[in-house]
């Protein structure tokens, strides 16, 4: 699953076979980017919302969560 967000990440995947549902990125995300379903399958209601801390993606025990940075902006080298 991935999801667009309009901040300073591409998007967020989540690699559904990898994920053992165990809630850890629901219950750590500062921003309440994820939640989970009566089954623990985690969705990605509020991507835009990410501030990317980075914290879902070091917590997470199976590995099952990318963050995609946006590619730096270009801006102005001088
Ligand atoms: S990087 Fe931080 S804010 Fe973004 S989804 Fe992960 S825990 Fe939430
Ligand atoms: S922390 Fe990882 S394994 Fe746990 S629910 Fe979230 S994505 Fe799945």
């Amino acid at each position: 699953m991935a999801s667009s967000t309009k901040n300073r990440i591409d998007s967020i995947i989540i690699n559904q076979e990898w994920c053992k549902r165990c809630g850890i990125c629901v219950s750590f995300c500062p921003k309440k980017v994820f939640e989970e379903d009566d089954e623990g399958t985690v969705s990605i209601p509020r991507p835009e919302d990410c501030i990317y801390c980075e914290l879902c993606e070091r917590l997470c025990p199976d590995l099952a969560i990318t963050l995609v940075p946006k590619p730096q902006d270009s801006g102005d080298p001088s």
